[in-house]
């Protein structure tokens, strides 16, 4: 998008003082004869190229002294800038959901390894406060792992875990366990990647053993 045409127009000597201060944002006129714009019945000289007779136009006051663009260059130039937003903002969403639906591949194929010979989800702890365990309690859950959660009971071996129990044990009866899921691109929930050590090193013991 060409950037719109700048007319550059004569201070008028004669001008009120007020009319200043009511134009320093942009107000409608109209190009009026050869080389003359109307402002609120104020009459300004262009110093070089004028738009045609008739041609609406806006009067711009700033730093840089008076100018005027034509109506309809200003609303090209807004309509050109709102669809490079719109565009920014599509582009930015498909890279959102584009990296989703990498962690959920990634996440998928990680915990399927696992290969555990139960019912389970991916689940964290809260506090009672209601706070994400291990999270900053701000939105950052950075340093949060994510567990392994029976969803049935277990007994392999010696490890006995009753259902919604962590597999790793941890924070039995100090916390609440909530599912642990994360959104895909196409707006689906997955189970994050485990992350806590014991959940995985259980899990590895347990793969070892049916092996
Ligand atoms: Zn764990």
């Amino acid at each position: 998008m060409t950037e719109p045409t700048r007319y550059e127009v004569h201070h008028h000597p004669m001008l009120p003082p007020g009319f200043f201060y009511r134009h320093w944002t942009r107000n409608r006129g109209v190009v009026e004869a050869p080389g003359v714009a109307v402002i609120e019945r104020e009459r300004l000289r262009f110093v070089d190229a004028c738009p045609p007779v008739g041609t609406e136009i806006m009067l711009e006051i700033s730093h840089e002294g008076m100018a005027v663009y034509t109506v309809a260059d200003i609303e090209a130039k807004e309509k050109a800038d709102q669809e490079e937003r719109e565009r920014q903002e599509r582009e930015a969403d498909l890279r959102r959901r584009e990296q989703a639906n990498c962690d959920r591949a990634e996440a998928e194929a990680f915990n399927a390894a696992l290969a555990l010979p139960f019912r389970w989800s991916s689940a964290y702890k809260i506090h009672h406060a209601g706070l994400r365990s291990g999270g900053s309690g701000t939105g950052d859950f950075a340093k949060t792992v994510t567990h392994v959660r029976c969803d049935e009971p277990i007994a392999v071996g010696r490890l006995k875990r009753n259902a919604e129990a962590l597999l790793c044990g941890a924070g039995e009866g100090q916390h609440w366990v909530a599912d642990d899921k994360m959104r895909a691109g196409s707006g689906e929930l997955f189970d994050r990647k485990v992350t806590c050590k014991a959940c995985l090193a259980a899990a590895a013991r347990m793969k070892a053993k049916a092996a």
